[in-house]
């Protein structure tokens, strides 16, 4: 039995660091099977789950913007106030890579939580391009190494918290004048 199923505990919410933070332009550290495996991180993976779930807005969430440098995103893609149409998936990924794109870029709209908020605590929005489909590499909490290629808002999720975990922000790819509020998206028809 390994060590984690041991230690299951009431997943707790993790406080997101400031827009500022360092730990936001941080290299993540990439983790070992023994690593994914550990108590630690195994409780960390649920925390980051736990605090999705308790987020009203957003749809991913990478180790870096709770604190922790470490190359683990969870994907995690609910209705929300914006987008109250979206099917609820979740996927954890470490030590992702993207592997390969498919055709061009294409403009999905875009926010997140560790920059751009307003005063409500909710993100400014924008359209981002990314591609519409990519082939990943990842290891699963299970500590196995997966390959898949991922399209639609799932592959735009991916490729958004993969920059996370490369110390990039949505934020340095846009025009910070094409930013709306968070009101102003749930408004649009989409
Ligand atoms: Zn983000």
């Amino acid at each position: 039995m390994h060590e984690y199923l041991n230690h299951r505990r009431q997943p707790e919410i993790l406080e997101l660091v400031s827009e500022n933070s360092p730990v936001l332009r941080e290299q993540c550290r990439r983790l070992t099977k023994d690593e994914i495996l550990s108590a630690e991180i195994q409780n960390l993976i649920d925390d980051i789950k736990f605090t999705c779930s308790e987020k009203k807005t957003g749809v991913g969430l990478s180790a870096n913007q709770v604190g922790k440098p470490v190359a683990i995103s969870v994907v995690a893609i609910k209705p929300t106030p914006g987008r109250p149409n979206l099917e609820p998936f979740e996927k954890v990924c470490i030590n992702t890579e993207i592997t390969e794109t498919f055709g061009e870029k294409v403009p999905l709209w875009e926010g997140c939580q560790s920059t751009a908020l307003d005063e409500n605590g909710e993100p400014a929005m924008a359209k981002v391009l990314r591609y519409e489909k990519v082939r990943i590499k990842y290891f699963d909490e299970s500590g196995e190494e997966q390959e898949e290629i991922v399209e639609s808002l799932v592959a735009h999720v991916i490729q958004h918290e993969t920059d996370h975990l490369n110390g990039i922000l949505f934020t340095d790819l846009i025009d910070k004048a094409d930013l709306i509020s968070y009101q102003e998206f749930s408004k649009l028809e989409k």
